[in-house]
């Protein structure tokens, strides 16, 4: 029951959700704080929810209803807030024009750097519910995110990335030994990584953004999906496909309703989604997942309960 995950934003947690989930045989609730430039601040809202017995009543029920709860969540802004960088101007990545910034991620040839990174992001595994075997601290979130310094510029963002995370799961496996780390595939690090030496505890996190949620993703028909799915094969080949996760949009209603709400009423491509489970089981991923924010109460006092059925194993 523990293969299927849908992910929700903290504060749309609420009973409803719980008996939704239940319904539908969904094992695995992610909790997962809304991204963008101001990531660090609802990542450190929802770890002061996990501090009010209101909360902690839910996160209860959930176990009670053997619903695992994980985290998935932009931390890296949160792990290196802006004061640091500042502080530490040499921390900062080189953007694309060649200027110290300390707009995203960090340079990861910096090892002071990485080894702040290190013990910050143990710091944060330690505060999450459950301290979860599979844990989804993200870089941050941008298309051109990564350091272009003298000593990065022939890094790969996918290698960069594996230099940033095996510094983040050394921290966190001081507090987990057996914890595991997503390693986020999509826009510049959907190419297969080469540093094979980091890649023990890190698994495939797999988000084609940029998709057609109206075509399946195998459709070689579609350009959109093609270019998608272009490195599955490498990116499975590398990690393996122990704990690889899919992570797709189908009901990512705050991506439909423009990231503002109120949100828009979510009409998913039930085809589409069962074909594309069907896809991803036969590739070996070992758990499905999809967004689902801004399906909560406000919603549900728009549009009623919103329709996941095509998300059931047999649905
Ligand atoms: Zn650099």
């Amino acid at each position: 029951m523990a293969d299927t995950c849908l992910l929700i934003h903290p504060e749309e947690l609420d009973t409803q959700w719980l008996d939704q989930l239940e319904a539908l045989r969904v094992g695995a609730l992610g909790l997962h704080p809304v991204g963008g430039r101001r990531a660090n601040e609802t990542l450190a809202a929802m770890l002061e929810r996990f501090e009010t017995p209101a909360y902690r009543a839910l996160l209860e029920d959930a176990a009670r209803r053997g619903i695992e709860v994980t985290c998935e969540m932009h931390a890296l802004r949160y792990l290196l807030p802006e004061e640091a960088l500042t502080a530490h101007p040499d921390w900062q990545r080189v953007d694309a024009q060649g200027r110290r910034a300390p707009d995203l991620n960090l340079c990861p040839s910096r090892g002071e750097a990485l080894d702040c990174l290190s013990d910050r992001a143990a710091a944060l595994y330690a505060r999450l519910p459950g301290r979860p075997r599979r844990v989804a601290m993200w870089l941050d979130d941008g298309k051109d995110a990564f350091c272009h310094c003298e000593k990065c510029r022939n890094i790969s963002p996918s290698d960069q990335q594996m230099m940033i995370l095996s510094a983040m799961l050394k921290g966190i496996r001081r507090v987990r030994p057996d914890a595991r780390l997503a390693y986020l595939a999509y826009f510049e690090t959907l190419p297969a990584p080469t540093r094979h030496d980091l890649k023990e505890g890190l698994y495939l996190e797999f988000a084609p953004y940029q998709r057609d949620l109206t075509r399946p993703l195998w459709d070689a028909a579609c350009e959109a999906n093609r270019r998608e799915t272009a490195h599955l094969s490498a990116l499975l080949d590398f990690f393996g496909r122990e704990d690889a996760t899919a992570l797709d949009y189908w009901f990512d209603n705050s991506l439909l309703s423009g990231y503002k709400k109120p949100p828009k009423r979510l009409t998913p491509h039930a085809d589409v989604v069962r074909s594309d489970k069907a896809f991803y089981r036969r590739l070996g991923f070992q758990r499905v997942e999809s967004f689902a924010c801004y399906l909560g109460a406000d919603y549900r006092a728009l549009y009623g309960p919103p329709d996941l059925s095509s998300f059931r194993e047999d649905g």
